[in-house]
């Protein structure tokens, strides 16, 4: 069936991935975006399709619209972005989640909330299961997008309970790929554009902080497989990839695949950067028969040529 879908955030990193995947499988992408960290030239090949539509909107704002699906990707992801105005990421998250929610309950249609590892803090669980409450600083400088999120999520189930909205709530680890942004500041762009052009690579604190990289095109499978799911399931899932590697071992593995000559500067770890992150993926795999099979070595190959590219088109 034909279904014409609301993406939140959708000229962002993954928002653009996910209407591209939407249009390709048939149905109709309504696009909203505020262009903060978002850019329209990440959707440019999908302007002139006739089943696909932007609007500037930004989600503090109610949204009138008809549609038969939402996906709320709407906030900055990266902690150079969220920071830069903790006000405005608080509300993007809660203020963004309350309209959007309130959409889903007129129109009874069910809605996917990106919510994030961060939702477990400096975790002293480890891998994260869902079961986790996490350990967040409420008043730290990851709080803003942290609680944010973890109140969006507290919405959501709310909402399920309260009005029986059909939630599905994700809980995304980190995520690289082609599309992102060279200059976001987020570790796999930093590194890739640091190692092509020979310069250091910088590397947080001591670089033994773990982080857990899943390929941009397995994570928006499981988006797609989530919203597919029954009714009865509303997460929250964890989607990443469980192969968790040091930020050091990140650095080496960008150095040889780029055969670059970069050496490695070590810069202050920033407040409340987390020590260890990798999912628990079980519940994903049992409920949307989903496991991310993209190794570390090829997604960053694959994301290493798109940024070639990028560079060859500036010059
Ligand atoms: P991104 O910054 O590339 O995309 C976010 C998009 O949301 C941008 O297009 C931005 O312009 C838009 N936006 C921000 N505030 C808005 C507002 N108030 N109104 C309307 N649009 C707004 O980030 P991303 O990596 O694509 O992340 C997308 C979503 O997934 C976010 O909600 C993020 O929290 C979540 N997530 C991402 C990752 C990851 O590793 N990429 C991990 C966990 C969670
Ligand atoms: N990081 C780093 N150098 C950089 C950018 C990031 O060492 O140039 C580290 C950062 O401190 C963190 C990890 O890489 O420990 C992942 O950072 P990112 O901002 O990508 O995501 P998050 O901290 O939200 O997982």
């Amino acid at each position: 069936m034909v279904k014409k879908v609301l993406v939140t955030g959708g000229a962002g990193f993954l928002g653009s991935h996910l209407c591209r995947r939407l249009i390709m499988d048939g149905h109709k992408v309504l696009c909203a975006d505020n262009l903060s960290t978002g850019a329209q030239k990440n959707v440019a090949d999908l302007q002139q399709h006739t089943n696909f539509e932007f609007i500037h909107h930004d989600v503090t704002s109610a949204l009138h619209v008809e549609v038969d699906e939402i996906y709320n990707l709407a906030c900055p992801a990266s902690p150079r972005h969220y920071q830069a105005d903790p006000v405005k990421t608080l509300k993007t998250s809660v203020q963004g989640a309350i309209n959007l929610l309130g959409l889903a309950k007129r129109l009874n249609i069910p809605i996917f909330q990106a919510s994030t590892s961060e939702i477990y803090g400096d975790p002293l669980v480890h891998p994260q299961q869902e079961s986790y409450w996490g350990r967040v600083n409420a008043t730290g400088i990851r709080a803003c997008y942290d609680e944010g999120k973890r109140c969006a999520e507290t919405l959501f189930f709310d909402y399920h309970r309260q009005h029986q909205l059909r939630i599905k709530v994700g809980r995304i680890f980190n995520t690289y790929g082609p599309g992102m942004d060279s200059a976001d500041g987020r570790v796999i762009p930093n590194f890739i554009n640091q190692a092509l052009d020979n310069q250091p690579i910088t590397l947080y604190g001591q670089g033994t902080q773990t982080r857990s990289f899943c390929f941009v095109d397995e994570l928006i499978d499981a988006l797609v497989l989530i919203m597919q799911s029954p009714d009865d399931v509303t997460g929250p899932l964890n989607l990443g990839n469980p192969v968790e590697v040091s930020i050091n071992e990140l650095a080496q593995k960008v150095i040889k695949l780029t055969g670059s000559k970069s050496t490695i500067v070590y810069r202050p770890l920033p407040g409340d950067d987390p020590v260890q992150r990798c999912p628990d993926i079980e519940l994903a795999k049992t409920t949307l028969g989903w496991s991310p099979k993209i190794s570390l070595e090829k997604g960053l190959i694959r994301t290493i040529e798109y940024f070639e590219r990028e560079i060859a088109k500036a010059r």
